[in-house]
């Protein structure tokens, strides 16, 4: 039965955390895993969670199981913070709470395999490797693309719309909502209208992946561009994680919405989701999505967490800044959002900046802006110039 190794899955970044926690220099930095940190280098518990389990410890009175469908309350409170308030989209999406939004993708996976087993996924590259990982597992076909040169730090627009241009009908392409891990960027408005147009003329499917809300330019601008795309098309796919923005990474807090303008089949998209749920995780965890309730049932709470949020967001803004300000050849990262940006550099120089420098970057050159003051901007760009990934200032 344990005879064969299954090929392992890409555990690097965690790798690098164990690395750098051993790190005895006191200078080091830590831009590898993906989490926010705050000034002190923690990721903090936010003071709304805080507040939402103490609560929540004193008013539950049972931890009897929910359903397959999870915390509905919870999936429905979002709604209006990703699709607006009064938006007609709630009223066109079904929504299950997952476990993180990393099972929002792998139940979505599932869902695609069931309902469209010959449509291909679409992703850009460079992405992230989760999702291909996802999508393999499912035995879905996927399709990769050019979307970004690292050298340009440019999106690859034209490629973006060859391809959406090439794609059959009924083929899935799946966009970051914002934030996009691992470059940061963004499409404009305008490109984000010009891929929208092609979506509904050649009828693909949007698979939107939001996965940082309000860690990019804030709550409402980070889902400009998915509320433009769904106001246009017949059906849409979007995973969303609170693991992130906020702060809950390892309670594992996420939402699989589906999207119909045809409610007979809003009602079996949502029927069909709860059936491969099943067989996944019978139903997911609660405490993570119990928290979120709390807090967005509370006027109170939901403002803490929004001005916690556009504090933790401005940080990571003001530590672009600071990298930009430090060497004008690293201007494109305060145009870039989110926790990531990636520069072109080899696996052997990211490796050399953790030996010599303490500076964890992952091997792909992805860095992590929320991992670093402003202050280190002067020791990142050194290390950076004297291993030849900058020139001389
Ligand atoms: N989507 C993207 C683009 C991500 O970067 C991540 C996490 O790194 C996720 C989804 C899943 O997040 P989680 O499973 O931690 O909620």
């Amino acid at each position: 039965m344990f005879e064969k190794l299954q090929e392992q899955q890409p555990g690097a970044l965690l790798g690098l955390l164990i690395a750098f926690k051993a790190d005895p220099r006191p200078n080091k930095i830590d831009l590898g895993v993906g989490l926010y940190r705050d000034e002190t280098g923690n990721t903090p518990v936010m003071r709304a969670v805080k507040a939402a389990e103490r609560h929540l410890q004193e008013t539950q009175q049972s931890k009897s199981y929910i359903g397959r469908e999870g915390d509905l309350a919870f999936v429905e409170l979002l709604k209006p913070i990703i699709f607006g308030e009064g938006s007609e989209l709630i009223d066109k999406t079904v929504g299950l709470q997952t476990p993180g939004g990393c099972g929002a993708i792998r139940l979505a996976a599932d869902v695609i395999a069931t309902a469209s087993p010959d449509a291909s996924i679409w992703l850009g590259t460079p992405g992230w490797i989760s999702h291909n990982l996802f999508f393999e597992y499912s035995k879905q076909r996927i399709v990769e693309y050019p979307f970004f040169d690292l050298v340009e730090q440019k999106i690859m627009f034209d490629k973006v719309l060859e391809v959406l241009t090439s794609a059959p009908e009924g083929d899935v392409i799946l966009l970051h909502g914002c934030c996009h891990n691992p470059t940061g960027v963004n499409f404009t408005m305008d490109q984000w209208r010009q891929i929208t147009d092609l979506l509904v003329e050649r009828n693909l499917v949007p698979f939107l992946d939001l996965a940082y809300q309000g860690l990019g330019n804030g709550l409402e601008e980070d889902v400009e561009p998915l509320r433009h795309v769904l106001s246009r098309v017949d059906e849409a796919i979007i995973t969303y994680s609170c693991d992130k923005n906020f702060g809950l990474y390892r309670d594992r807090v996420g939402v699989l919405y589906l999207m119909s303008r045809n409610p007979e089949h809003l009602k079996i998209a949502g029927s069909n989701a709860a059936a491969c749920a099943a067989p996944s995780w019978g139903m997911p965890p609660d405490h993570g999505g119990a928290i979120v309730r709390t807090i967005l049932e509370s006027e109170e709470l939901t403002a803490m967490w929004k001005a916690e949020l556009v504090q933790m967001c401005a940080r990571v803004n003001g530590n672009r800044a600071a990298l930009a300000e430090a060497h004008p050849d690293l201007a494109f990262v305060k145009c870039q959002g989110g926790l990531f940006s990636t520069l072109n550099m080899s696996k052997e120089t990211a490796k050399a900046l953790r030996q010599n420098y303490g500076i964890y970057f992952a091997d792909s050159g992805r860095m992590n802006l929320a991992g670093m003051q402003p202050s280190d901007a002067k020791t990142i760009v050194d290390a950076l110039i004297t291993e030849g990934v900058l020139n001389a200032l």
